[in-house]
């Protein structure tokens, strides 16, 4: 039966004309009253950024908030691989539905159907915008974009622009938005935090945010608040994620009543550069379009494995015959390029068997040796040239030379808010987009999905639909920030805050972090059973009660106070944390990353439940130690035939 909390609000008809129903639906705004309106944006990442900008030039007055410096150093920055679209510039028989396809099979049949199709639809859209923006997208010889391949898909549908793809977008979307901004449509307000959301008469009116600058608490208000506020990976404490990437604004939206769905769709990245200590605060994500041209192996036998973990032989004096290309061995149809869930538990799996090729036993190789041989140097250069480099940079090792050591790595969530097919959350008003939003990615996302669902959502999708919202407030006053509401807010901030500094313990914010990284990692990792994720949920509990009692923060709230930043967002890290487990123990099945071990193959591939678990999971919270409510919203596939996923053949 359906929930009557969560209306996904999908247009009837069939697949390929709702978003065009729609799109003819929604109400607009004219003009001369899109001026009266007010949107706050939090977050300049390729979601939020290439959101203000349109939303700016259709002439709404937009307030677009981020914790960076600048706008432009939002963590979408770090974006290496590409982008997907269907255009079939390669002529590989690609089109929408293929990328359609290709999306809900690769997030294991978990995500709507249609968010999904229309994302597919709006791509092509993407790379014209970005390329009039002048994004310097990799071209061939004739002129035309230049397309590679990502994990699960047969086609070559990836734009890139050599490994710095999410750079060079957001310069575009930044540039837009620097337009906006000069032409007073946008005001920009870097180095702020949002600390909590304004709810009046049950919708958004605006944010409680502190600058990160002076430690001012200060008041923003509007009629409608859009959360572009990224991931929440930073959970385990080391991820691919940038330092600043958190949950809490989700959080905060999630404590004030939008419903938080699938929290434990966690991406874990096959191709990282492995973990190599206890002071390490980061990891390094080598992007997945290596997988292009990289072979991912171990040896075959124990001998070579000795040998490697001793220094005594190098990987490229290891023949042929002694080694195993797994991936290519159980997956021959997909080979190195399977979804990164896939590969994830493939590297796993060798690594548990004992052929892990570094002192920890935790690596594989990925050789570029043939790709070298085959391709030349200049071409492997042109195509992966910074990532070489980046790599020699942090392990002294060359690629050139020898192949590089990878491990998997939490690297994207897939859960986020809710979000109905207008990207609206359960709370009128309050928008979610990008990687903040539950999104359309499932129980996997496929590579190079992130950016185009986050340039979909920005630049076609929510400035649409937000205006039959919109359309219903311009006669509505300004948001008045000396409502009581907004008071309560900034009193409850202000209280959090002095909270923190009162503890006066011994423990760093990071050292107690490390340690809901571990337990995240320990037992909401890559296999989870029932057993540790209980474990897991107690110690998390525990964790938290130590942290209110050893945490110290130094200096004052009236000051640049980096540890303050951290351990409001850590606060907020435990209860992502708490119900990332609960979330993933009331799954009972396997699906995408999120992987229980009581249900899989004999092969060890995952064992969906179709029957009981085809629901988006969306929980409601309840109150401080109450537990939250489970919502679900049914799915239902129309227009693509269920199947096991198969790489195989
Ligand atoms: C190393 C790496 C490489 C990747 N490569 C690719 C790729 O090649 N292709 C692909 O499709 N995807 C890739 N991804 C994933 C993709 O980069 C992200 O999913 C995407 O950029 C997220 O964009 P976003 O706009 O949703 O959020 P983000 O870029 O994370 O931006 C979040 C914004 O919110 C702000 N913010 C957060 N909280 C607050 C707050 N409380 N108050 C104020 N501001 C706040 C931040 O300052 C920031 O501006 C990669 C990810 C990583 C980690």
């Amino acid at each position: 039966m359906a929930d009557v909390k969560l209306n996904s609000k999908i247009p009837d008809g069939p697949l390929a004309q709702k978003w065009a129903k729609r799109k003819a639906e929604i109400r607009i705004v004219s003009p001369n009253n899109k001026r009266k309106l007010e949107v706050i944006v939090v977050g300049t990442g390729l979601g939020g950024a290439s959101a203000a900008a349109s939303l700016g030039e259709l002439g709404y007055n937009v307030k677009i908030f981020c914790i960076s410096d600048s706008p432009r150093r939002a963590h979408s920055i770090a974006a290496q691989g590409g982008i997907n679209a269907a255009k079939n510039y390669q002529n590989d028989n690609d089109s929408v539905y293929r990328l359609f396809y290709d999306t809900i099979k690769g997030g294991d049949y978990r995500s709507r159907e249609a968010n999904v199709y229309r994302l597919a639809e709006v791509s092509a859209a993407i790379i014209d915008q970005c390329v009039a923006q002048g994004v310097p997208f990799a071209r061939e010889y004739g002129g035309y974009l230049a397309n590679r391949s990502f994990g699960g898909v047969q086609v070559s549908r990836t734009f890139y622009a050599r490994g710095q793809t999410g750079q060079q977008l957001l310069l575009g979307a930044y540039a837009s938005l620097n337009k906006e901004i000069a032409a007073g449509t946008v005001k920009s307000y870097p180095r702020h935090e949002m600390l909590d959301l304004v709810i009046i008469n049950g919708e958004a009116k605006g944010i409680i945010a502190r600058n990160l600058v002076t430690g001012e608490i200060e008041r923003f208000g509007a009629h409608a608040v859009v959360l572009a506020t990224g991931g929440y990976g930073n959970a385990y404490f080391l991820s691919t994620n940038a330092m600043n990437s958190n949950g809490s604004a989700a959080m905060q939206a999630y404590r004030k009543g939008a419903f938080f769905a699938n929290p434990c769709f966690a991406q874990i990245h096959p191709t990282c550069i492995p973990v190599h200590g206890e002071q390490q605060c980061k990891l390094t994500l080598m992007s997945e379009s290596l997988r292009n041209d990289g072979r991912i192996w171990v040896p075959n036998n124990m001998e070579d494995v000795m040998k490697l973990r001793k220094h005594e032989i190098k990987p490229s004096q290891i023949p042929e015959e002694r080694r195993d290309y797994y991936l290519e061995r159980r997956y021959p149809a997909f080979g190195n390029l399977v979804p990164r869930d896939v590969a994830s538990r493939a590297a796993k799996e060798r690594c548990d068997a004992g052929y892990g090729v570094n002192e920890t036993g935790l690596a594989v190789f990925l050789d570029f040796a043939d790709a070298i041989k085959r391709l030349g140097h200049q071409r492997v250069e042109e195509r992966y040239g910074n990532l070489f480099q980046m790599y020699e940079k942090i392990t002294s090792s060359s690629p050139w030379e020898e192949p590089m050591m990878i491990y998997p790595a939490i690297h994207y969530t897939m859960g986020g808010l809710w979000v109905d097919y207008d990207l609206q959350t359960t709370i009128p008003g309050l928008y979610a987009i990008g990687e903040a939003n539950f999104s359309d990615h499932g129980g996997n996302r496929l590579g190079a999905s992130a950016l185009m669902q986050g340039l979909a959502d920005g630049y076609f999708i929510l400035p649409y639909t937000i205006g039959d919202y919109l359309s219903h407030k311009f006669a509505e006053p300004k948001t008045d920030v000396n409502a009581p509401e907004f008071e309560k807010a900034e009193r409850e901030v202000k209280e959090r805050i002095a909270k923190l500094f009162a503890v006066k313990g011994t423990e760093t914010v990071d050292s107690i972090h490390k340690k809901l990284g571990h337990i995240m990692w320990e037992y909401v990792g890559m296999a989870r059973n029932e057993e540790g994720l209980k474990k897991g949920i107690e110690e998390i509990k525990a964790l938290r009660e130590e942290f209110w009692k050893t945490v110290r923060v130094p200096g004052t709230n009236e000051e640049f106070n980096q540890e303050l930043e951290k351990a409001l967002r850590l606060v907020d890290f435990f209860d992502i944390g708490e119900l990332m487990a609960r979330d993933a123990l009331h799954r009972k099945e396997s699906c995408g990353g999120h992987f229980r071990e009581e249900m899989q193959t004999e092969e060890g591939e995952t064992k969906r439940d179709d029957e009981n678990f085809m629901y988006v999971g969306a929980w409601e919270y309840k109150g401080e130690g109450v537990e939250p409510q489970l919502h679900k919203e049914p799915l239902k596939y129309e227009n693509i035939k269920i199947a096991t996923r198969n790489y195989k053949d």
